[in-house]
């Protein structure tokens, strides 16, 4: 049986990324998407055309009953859940603290941080020795912006991903002797469409000689970061957070 990973946001960008690389390493992968069929499909095809396995799970993470109908379609439709990807993450139009309203911060937080919390519960619930699972892992997809907050762009966008890390520090120690790992990875200016969402489609080109390495990413590297902490290589690392910015 191959093991089976469920990759949140898995239709376009680095959760894309994310799903082929491990498609090619022998996973079984669910493809999870919000809105874009069109794009879920497009990734579950390539994965499919190349002999391996997936599934496309239309489902909001921020959701309660779309996440309880997410795992249980992964439960039937894959079997037992190995590995969780926790990528799926948003952000708004680029401005200033003053001018956000709540809603916007509901929207943030509750993609960001409570549909982590969701899907990390389900998956707990499924792979913990202590719940008669196989143990497994979990690696949450946070973001260079905690360094520095985002000033002027978007400071509720960074401070979700604060409170995913700390999310990570406190579950890694939590379900460790559950035999399941718990890692996160910090992506910097990286080429996806997410920057549009905030307004200036061409962000990362405007900051890549900020960056160390003085180029942006691609959503490849991230996802071998994401492959790496999920891997038998990584089995003695639980509670890291992995900078992959091109340098800080
Ligand atoms: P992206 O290109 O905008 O893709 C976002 C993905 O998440 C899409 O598959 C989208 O599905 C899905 N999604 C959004 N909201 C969802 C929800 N509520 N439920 C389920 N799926 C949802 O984003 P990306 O740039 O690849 O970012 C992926 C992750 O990396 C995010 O957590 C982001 O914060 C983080 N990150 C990105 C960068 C960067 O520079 N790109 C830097 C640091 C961190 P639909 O298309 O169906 O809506």
């Amino acid at each position: 049986m191959k093991p089976v990973i469920l990759i949140t946001g898995g239709s376009r960008g680095i959760g894309a990324a994310t799903a082929l690389l491990a498609a090619a390493r022998g996973y079984a992968v669910a493809v999870n998407y919000r809105r874009n069929q069109t794009a879920a499909l497009a990734v579950v095809d390539k994965i499919t055309q190349t002999g391996g396995e997936a599934i496309a799970v239309a489902a909001d993470v921020a959701v309660e009953s779309d996440v309880l109908r997410l795992f249980e379609t992964v439960d039937a439709q894959l079997g037992p859940l190995t590995a969780l990807v926790n990528n799926a993450g948003i952000l708004e139009q680029q401005m200033r603290v003053e001018q956000m309203d709540a809603g916007r911060l509901h929207r943030i937080f509750t993609t960001n941080v409570i549909g982590c919390f969701l899907c990390a519960r389900e998956a707990i619930r499924r792979m913990s020795t202590t719940h008669g699972g196989a143990g497994g892992a979990i690696v949450n997809v946070s973001s260079g912006a905690v360094h520095m907050g985002s000033p002027g762009e978007y400071v509720d966008y960074a401070a979700s991903k604060g409170a995913l890390d700390t999310m990570t520090a406190g579950l890694a120690r939590e379900v460790a002797a559950d035999g399941i790992r718990v890692n996160g990875v910090r992506p910097g200016f990286i080429y996806t469409d997410i920057h549009a969402d905030g307004g200036e489609p061409d962000r990362v080109n405007r900051l890549k000689n900020n960056v160390p390495l003085k180029r942006g990413g691609q959503p490849e590297e991230v996802a071998a970061a994401i492959l790496w902490l999920l891997s038998e290589e990584a089995s003695y690392t639980t509670g890291a957070l992995l900078d992959v910015a091109g340098g800080k």
